[in-house]
Formats: structure tokens, sequence, C-alpha cells
């Protein structure tokens, strides 16, 4: 399959230059809450991160644990009754959540799960895509056809001017979520967030949308940043990983080293889900129980209920994030974080 470059833009830095330079977005104590009859939920409960030019940082966690309200929020996209209650999003050296979303529109882009939701049915693809051009570019006529052909051309849909007419449900889920990447690169974004964007695709169709992803960020110098509860796809893909449990980071680390020294009994269960990690003849382990809303203020641990290492200090006092290492940047919100051998990350080794 052969992929463009994105025309207009330059090949960047690796990741591991990336972190040289100023943070492309930076969130600190970000609080979402959604007020609704029946109860306040912390949906967003005090995280902090952030994403250097050029790399790819996951943000992990099961269905619940607050990673698409993140998502939202970074994007200014948070629905009534959520509210971003307080904390930052600096992008660019500005707060968004003081001067408002309007400046950094044309710079930040998102790709949602599902393409068959993202894109409208009765509008042609090309429609879609020299719309946004004309929004975030002022593209319009000829010149809006010829960047739309490229943009297919860079996601690596065939015979782009024919698919330029055709409608969404002409598209295979894959191309359609190509599609949906080059409608996001069309305002020529430095941050693109990816919000399980290969959940609704086969194994196949996922790989490539991986490498697809691979191959823009290193043609565009572009952040990503990667939202998933599948910490395969984080393994493929993450310089850094956070890892997100009812609303609050529980572990931060760069990815090589989570998976090789996870420490916190939360990423443990995350990681041992993995299929591969568990010796064939085992069942694929499950974390029993749900992830809790968080509709009330951390008084506790609140991953202290599913936890098998769960002590009586779990219960009665929230773990601050502690440094499990010099010169790794690699924290961990639990009692036992930094121990010896850690309590979870010598089983793994
Ligand atoms: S603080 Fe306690 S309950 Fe929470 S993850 Fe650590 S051991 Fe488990």
């Amino acid at each position: 399959m052969s992929r463009g470059a994105l025309p207009g833009q330059t090949g960047g830095e690796t990741a591991s230059t990336s972190r040289d330079r100023e943070p492309l977005l930076s969130v600190s104590d970000l609080r979402t809450v959604f007020y609704t009859e029946r109860e306040t939920i912390h949906a967003v409960d005090g995280i902090s991160f952030d994403v250097h030019p050029g790399e790819t940082v996951g943000l992990v966690g099961e269905s619940g644990s607050g990673k698409s309200v993140t998502a939202r929020s970074i994007l200014g996209l948070v629905d009534e009754p959520g509210v971003i209650e307080s904390g930052e999003i600096r992008f660019k050296g500005e707060d968004l959540v003081e001067t408002g979303w309007d400046d950094a529109r044309g710079d930040l882009a998102i790709v949602f799960q599902d393409p068959g939701n993202s894109l409208n049915p009765v509008y042609t693809v090309g429609n879609q895509l020299k719309e946004a051009l004309s929004i975030h570019q002022g593209l319009t006529g000829a010149a809006a056809t010829e960047r739309a052909i490229e943009l297919l051309e860079a996601v690596g849909i065939p015979d782009a001017p024919r698919r330029l007419e055709e409608y969404p449900h002409q598209f295979s889920g894959g191309m359609a979520q190509r599609a949906v990447i080059a409608i996001a690169l069309a305002c020529d974004p430095d941050l693109l967030v990816c919000d399980e964007p290969t959940t609704a695709l086969d194994v196949t169709i996922q790989a490539q949308i991986l490498d697809l992803l691979a191959d823009l960020q290193r043609e565009a110098d572009l952040a990503i940043l990667f939202i998933t509860h599948d910490m395969g796809v984080i393994e493929e893909t993450a310089d850094r990983v956070n890892v997100i449990y009812a609303g609050d980071i529980v572990e931060r680390a760069p990815t090589d080293r989570l998976f090789a020294d996870p420490e916190h009994p939360y990423t443990e269960a995350l990681l041992e889900s993995i299929p591969g990690r568990t010796p064939p003849e085992k069942r694929l382990p499950t974390i029993e129980g749900e992830v809790p809303t968080p509709n009330g203020p951390a008084e506790a641990c609140r991953f202290a209920p599913r936890c098998p290492l769960a002590v009586e200090e779990c219960r009665t006092a929230v773990p601050d994030p502690v440094e499990v290492s010099t010169g790794v940047d690699h924290t961990a919100a639990c009692v036992f974080a930094g121990d010896e051998g850690g309590q979870t990350g010598g089983e793994n080794e």
C-alpha cells in the first residue's frame, strides 16, 4: 500500500528527541464533573500528563475509567451536564480552559472509535473532506479537491479521485476510518487525539490503521494521544503510558518500562489480560468487578475493592503518586509503590 507524505509537512524528530522540547499539551489537575439529578460524577478527577511534539502518549484503562471524558475535555467537547470544574489544559502554552478552544481548533483533531458515527451518511466523503478544508484551511474549488485527493492518498485510500465522490456506506470499516483520519488531518493538526480508533475494526484492519498512524506521525511530526482499553495496542503504539482508573492516573511510565516492571496492581491486572502473556494452558485472567463510578471525592484507593493486595491503609487514605525509580519518569499511586522489587513487578520478570 502506498502512502504519500502529507504535502506541506516535513519529517519529524524521533520521539526520543521530542521530549527535549516544551510539551505541546500539558494537562494539570484536570477535573471534569457531571452534575446529574441523581448524583455528581467526578469523571476526571485531578489528572495531569504531558504530550510532547512528535510523540505518542497512551491513556489506557477499562471502559468507564474516564478516558473518553479526558479526550472530550481536551477538545472542548464536554456536553452538559458535564463541566470542566478546574485544572489547566495548556496547549502550545495557552490554557484552553481559560481562553476557550476557538483559536486552537485547527491544531487539535480527534478520531473517534466508530467511523460510522463520525461520517455523515448523506454527504459524500469528498464533500466532508472539502468542508473541513474550507473551514480550517480556507481552501475551496479545485484547490480543495486537489488537497482532498492528496489526503485520501496519504491515508492509503486507492483511486482517491473516484472515492471522493462516494458516500460513507460505500466504504468498508477500515477505509471509512482512513477517511475519518484524512478529515482529521485536513486541519493540519499538531495533536491528534485517537479515542479507541481501532476498537470497531477487525485485527487485520486494526494493524493497518496503527501502521498508518505511525507513518503519518513520522511524516508530519504529529503528536498523538492514543486512548484505548487495549494494552496490546498501547504496547505497539505508545512511547509513554498513563494508566487511568476511576478518573485518576494510577501509574505513568515509558512504555517498555511499564510493560517490564509494572508497579500498580491495576496495571499488572491489565497486563495479565493480554493474550500471550499468560501461559496458553491457563485461562486468560479477568479483573473481577467493575470500575466504580467516582460519585464523591476519593477517600481511599478506588481500586481497593478489586485489589488482591489491599490492606487497611488502602481503605483509609488516597495513595499519592510515588516516584518508583530515579532517572525514569515512572510513578505509581499505590501504598506499595517503590517497595523493594515492587509488590507486583517481580511476578512478571
Ligand atoms: S493502594 Fe492498596 S488497594 Fe490500592 S492498588 Fe495499592 S495495594 Fe491495591
